[in-house]
């Protein structure tokens, strides 16, 4: 087996044995394979694991991959890096999910933009849960007059919540903004939001984010190993 099919096979393994750790079903979690920086042959070897949803940070970076990989329908393509604005038409154009929604701006261009041959667009918002000042990200406060704007765009279908936390290596820290980021998904769906998806954790923090309802990890250095620097 290649390097890429154990890492996957070990990383299932892990969703698995910590939700059942947690009382939680490991079928409603997720996994997000993060293939930023990475080669088409490496996304190629995880399709052929059944690995089918694939997250970028890069429009420039993906797009190779995105068209190399056109034809296959199973393939899901999730934008998670910040967004800007002139590069809203071709994600709106070429990605199945945004993960990183967090102005109302980049949402009324992706709405406006998202190709009427294609199913409305998957966003998820980004929110800026430890209130860092270098981070983007709606703050909590904010989240339920921004859910309720984006609701109105057809063209849009919001799934859920997105978050990177300040990073720790303690284990209940890193539970703590999970937390809360739960808290803010479940008032949402009370307040009758029908969401899905609450994307929190990476290869260091899973274990807590899974322990804290997350339905969807990130996983990049988990499963191709780390990253060059450039
Ligand atoms: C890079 C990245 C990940 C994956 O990080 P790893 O530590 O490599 O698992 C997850 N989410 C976002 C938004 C990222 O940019």
């Amino acid at each position: 087996m290649s390097t890429i099919a154990t890492a996957l096979t070990a990383i299932h393994q892990k969703i698995k044995e910590t939700a059942q750790q947690f009382d939680r079903s490991p079928d409603n979690v997720h996994l997000l394979a993060v293939s930023k920086t990475r080669p088409l042959i490496d996304v190629i070897t995880a399709i052929e694991q059944g690995q089918f949803h694939f997250g970028e940070n890069q429009l420039q970076d993906a797009l190779p991959k995105i068209e190399a990989l056109a034809q296959d329908k199973r393939v899901q393509w999730h934008f998670i890096g910040t967004l800007q604005t002139n590069k809203t038409r071709l994600i709106a154009e070429h990605f199945d999910w945004v993960q990183s929604l967090a102005s109302l701006k980049h949402a009324q261009r992706l709405n406006d933009q998202r190709p009427t041959t294609l199913p409305p667009l998957n966003v998820c918002i980004q929110v800026n849960i430890s209130n860092e000042p270098q981070k983007t990200g709606i703050h909590l406060t904010e989240l339920a007059d921004f859910a309720h704007s984006l609701v109105k765009l057809p063209r849009l279908r919001l799934r859920g919540l997105m978050t990177l936390p300040a990073y720790s290596e303690d284990f209940m820290q890193q539970r703590r903004p999970f937390h809360a980021l739960h808290t803010a998904y479940h008032q949402l769906q009370e307040q009758g939001f029908n969401l899905d998806t609450l994307s929190m954790g990476m290869t260091d923090d899973m274990v807590a984010a899974i322990a804290e309802g997350s339905t969807l990890v990130r996983i990049g250095t988990g499963i191709f190993g780390s990253r060059s620097k450039k």
